[in-house]
């Protein structure tokens, strides 16, 4: 069997959920969108159903699976609906939603309903991505009141930088925020990971951990005690070694420059593992810091075992986990660590804790 792999330790997982309850005070949603930020979203989900406050997806489909495996716990739609036959789907399975948009406030007000919703109205404090600006926060709270379809109004808004400590943009959005809400009754919601490890002002009735639920710190320093739930892994298939002057892989990037032992690994891009990265990228060989040498392939990639003479066929290697930080990884491919964990597929996925 390939070994390519995927180990999702939900012990860490459950750890860094009440780090963030614990770091932010009040309730959190964990945020379980896009399967999870690619860990399994079902997975995640059980295991946090006993002690998570509630969960937010991004849609309705997403949440329809959550509920379908037995989740029962509140659950957040962070985009809404699409359509108006959405919102008789959220009755009919207790599911909160948001409110960004005049085109969705319009489409509650003209449907009739079961039974009133929970309603997260979203405000736009300076994302300028999604919600109501703050002037108009106020009428959109008075419309869903008197609709009569809303069970309770919880106010909302999302940081556009909480991950870069004492940007002046995130502080404005705070003071946006709390003028905007100043006489409306409700709970606040304002935290994502980075707001909740980097922004004590920002910490309100609600968090939303996402990020960091899964052991990626989204601040710059880190060192916040988090724990790495998913480890990317597979083995060393074939060992060769290359003469000075030899080139490695597609397009002949990596040239050695000594005589070169080259580890064939089972991963490649279409697993997941960034295409983009340069040659000297942290891998890990059983146990032992190593590097990325040559193009990353669909299916394979190589390493360089110079220094690990008793690195052999089916070494371990790690791509990323807890001997390297995934945080590295997306730096040297040009992204972010949300981007390489949504992209994990092909390979298996092993549960434990
Ligand atoms: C995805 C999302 C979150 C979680 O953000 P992280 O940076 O992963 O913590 C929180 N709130 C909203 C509205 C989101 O869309």
């Amino acid at each position: 069997m390939r070994p390519a792999r995927a180990l999702i330790d939900l012990a860490a997982l459950r750890h860094n959920y009440r780090l963030a309850r614990e770091r932010h005070g009040g309730r959190a949603l964990a945020v379980v969108k896009a399967n999870a930020y690619g860990h399994g979203a079902v997975q995640c989900a059980c295991a946090l159903e006993g002690e998570a406050d509630g969960f937010a997806v991004a849609f309705l489909e997403e949440a329809l699976t959550l509920r379908a495996a037995g989740i029962r716990k509140p659950m957040l739609l962070l985009e809404g609906v699409f359509e108006a036959s959405e919102l008789a789907d959220a009755v009919r399975e207790d599911l909160w939603i948001v409110i960004h948009h005049e085109a969705q406030l319009r489409m509650l007000e003209t449907t009739t309903l079961a039974a009133p919703l929970h309603v997260w109205l979203k405000i736009n404090t300076g994302m300028n991505r999604a919600g109501f600006l703050p002037e108009a926060a106020s009428a959109a709270w008075q419309r869903l009141q008197a609709s009569g379809k809303v069970a309770d109004i919880t106010l909302m808004t999302h940081f556009a930088r909480a991950d870069e400590p004492q940007v002046i943009t995130t502080s404005e959005q705070i003071t946006r925020f709390d003028a905007a809400t100043a006489a409306l009754p409700g709970a606040h919601s304002l935290a994502n990971s980075g707001a909740i490890l980097g922004w004590p002002q920002a910490r309100r009735d609600w968090a939303r951990p996402g990020i960091l639920l899964y052991g990626a710190d989204p601040l710059p320093q880190e060192g916040n005690g988090l724990q790495p739930v998913m480890t990317l892994e597979s083995a060393v298939m074939a060992v060769r070694e290359i003469a000075p002057g030899e080139a490695l892989g597609y397009g002949g990037r990596f040239v050695a420059d000594a005589p070169t032992r080259v580890g064939l690994v089972a991963m490649g891009y279409a697993d997941g593992y960034p295409r983009g990265v340069p040659d000297g990228t942290p891998v890990s060989v059983d146990g032992h810091p190593s590097r990325i040498i040559g193009r990353v392939s669909m299916d394979m990639l190589t390493v360089d075992l110079s220094r690990l003479p008793t690195a052999t066929i089916g070494s371990r290697v790690e791509l990323w986990g807890r001997e390297v930080p995934v945080n590295r990884v997306a730096a040297a491919a040009g992204t972010i660590a949300y981007e390489l964990l949504c992209n994990v597929k092909r390979v298996r996925f092993s549960y434990q804790g």
